[in-house]
């Protein structure tokens, strides 16, 4: 019969890590996903002999006993994956100058100091609050203090966790350094999180803050796939199953409960516990075909701000990169200094002045390709509403951004053009239509205050056995946001479940 304990729709991070805990845990777990690939964005491309790293730059919190390996360890993951620590978090051009900014916390307070030398005690009083936030989130996080011991020191114990949830990233620093070029100089890494300082929630900056420079900043050894790949080992290996090219078609709800799902091709499937990594448009529209009890729930969704998508250009070399001079991991080339000027140029598809990010694979994880193949990827924040839909138009528009974005890097790193064996371009449409996500959204829901924190989607839903997972609900998005809401529902539906099965 084909009956599993948990169905999972979408083999994204945040579905494949629901599955390998609840796997790690017991249960059998059956994940479906309509691509021929696991991994949502996570995954990796081959083309000529390139292997192209489709998402991953860069996450934080894998070191021995850090947050995101804590979460992976449990799922049992941590073993069958290489985190490979980056030299810097990240390096940066402005203004003519590089700036490669030190995972160190305190060498990179140096470093703004030594910068910005009028706002040497703000600096320093941001950096107090940035540690004051690291220590709650350590209680936060802390396995050895029971839950409810958290719920009732949680007011007392961390001010800064609350104060900053109500803030945007300006704000937060604003309260202490005043300077709009140190606010823009501090926070040139906003496109990592989708939205400017000034509309980004100071948490959803601060907290990947506190992995990338108290903790370490990472690649994983094998790129993207490597991740994923490792997530469905150990759903296999605990006797779940991965059902690829397989579109889920419906979720099967009885009364008010969801007790399995059908797929395109018309196989059902029961289970006592759906999760699904779709988005929750999707999952709460089309997928439980308009259920009534629903409708309130979309109309709500309805009102969200749904974050930006990114174009990306992949490139494969005939050389290795730093024989052009690229010698960074990952690289800002910041042209407009006021990132909010830049959030619209991006938006509004000007991708002759929005600025990009460099990525250099060969550098961080030089196994991934031969040396002498280099592969880069170029990086923007992007709007669906810059892409025609399909034909002509598309193809077109897709040779115009790639010339533009080839004669920019020619500007940075001459000889570039004569070197390039193979390219590729993504954009915001090929994100929604290898992940099914509305307007290719890559962070979900746009991180702003209001869409962050205990105010961002839940991933319970109005139906019993039904839960959403994945970068749209709570906590967000990115790897470690994607995988931690995984962690989390699969802690909640073990919870739900051991107890009913006594
Ligand atoms: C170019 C790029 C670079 C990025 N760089 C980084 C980075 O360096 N660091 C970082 O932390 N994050 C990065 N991200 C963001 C990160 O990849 C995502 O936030 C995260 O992977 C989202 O995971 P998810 O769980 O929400 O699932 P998604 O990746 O959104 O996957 C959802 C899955 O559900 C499947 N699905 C949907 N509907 C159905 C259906 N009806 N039936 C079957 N299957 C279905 C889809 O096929 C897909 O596989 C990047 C993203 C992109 C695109």
């Amino acid at each position: 019969m084909n009956h599993y304990d948990v169905v999972v729709v979408g083999a994204g991070i945040g579905g494949l890590t629901c599955g390998a805990r609840l796997s790690a845990l017991g249960y059998k777990v059956a994940v479906f996903d309509q691509h021929y690939l696991p991994g949502g964005y996570a995954t990796n491309f081959q083309r000529k002999g390139y292997t192209f790293d489709a998402a991953l730059h860069g996450v934080g919190g894998l070191g021995q006993g850090q947050g995101f390996y804590q979460i992976l360890q449990a799922s049992g993951v941590m073993r069958h994956i290489q985190p490979l620590l980056k030299e810097y978090p990240y390096s940066f051009r402005w203004k003519g100058e590089k700036f490669d900014v030190p995972q160190d916390a305190d060498a990179y307070l140096a470093q703004l100091e030594r910068r910005f030398p009028e706002e040497k005690d703000g600096i320093a009083r941001l950096f107090a609050e940035i540690r004051r936030l690291s220590a709650e989130m350590k209680f936060l996080n802390d396995p050895g203090i029971p839950g409810w011991k958290k719920a009732l020191g949680f007011l007392a114990k961390c001010p800064t966790l609350v104060q900053w949830s109500k803030l945007t990233t300006a704000q937060a620093i604003g309260r202490h350094v005043k300077s709009a070029e140190f606010m823009n100089f501090f926070t040139v890494l906003w496109p990592y999180y989708g939205l400017p300082p000034q509309q980004l929630s100071a948490l959803y900056f601060f907290i990947p803050w506190l992995g990338y420079h108290l903790e370490g900043t990472y690649y994983i050894q094998g790129g993207a796939q490597a991740f994923s790949d490792a997530l469905v080992y150990v759903i296999e290996q605990n006797g779940g199953k991965l059902h690829l090219r397989q579109e889920v078609a419906e979720i099967l709800i009885h009364g008010k409960k969801a007790c399995g799902i059908r797929t395109q091709k018309g196989q059902e499937f029961t289970a006592d516990w759906v999760v699904s990594n779709a988005s929750p448009e999707h999952t709460l529209g089309p997928l439980i075909h308009h259920h009534p009890r629903a409708e309130k729930y979309r109309k709500r969704l309805g009102q969200h701000e749904i974050g930006p998508s990114l174009t990306q250009l992949y490139i494969g070399l005939s050389c290795h990169p730093e024989e052009l001079g690229i010698v960074d991991e990952d690289i800002l080339l910041v042209e407009e200094t006021d990132h909010q000027t830049d959030y619209d140029n991006a938006t509004q598809g000007k991708y002759a002045a929005a600025n990009l990010g460099l990525t250099n694979y060969n550098k961080m994880d030089p196994a991934l390709n031969r040396h002498d193949r280099g592969v880069l990827t170029v990086t923007m924040i992007d709007d669906i509403a810059n892409w025609p839909e399909r034909g002509e138009a598309y193809t077109q528009k897709k040779q115009e951004v790639t010339a533009i974005l080839l004669q920019r890097l020619e500007s940075y790193y001459p000889g570039i053009k004569k070197r390039i064996a193979m390219l590729e371009l993504g954009t915001p449409r090929t994100m929604e239509r290898y992940t099914k996500n509305p307007r290719g959204a890559v962070y979900g829901f746009a991180q702003t205050v209001n869409q962050s924190g205990i105010k961002r989607t839940a991933r319970k839903t109005p139906f019993a056995g039904l839960s959403l997972v994945g970068a749209w609900t709570q906590p967000g998005g990115g790897f470690q946001g994607a995988a931690n809401s995984g962690f989390l529902e699969a802690q909640r539906i073990h919870k739900m479940l051991g107890k009913n099965r006594g």
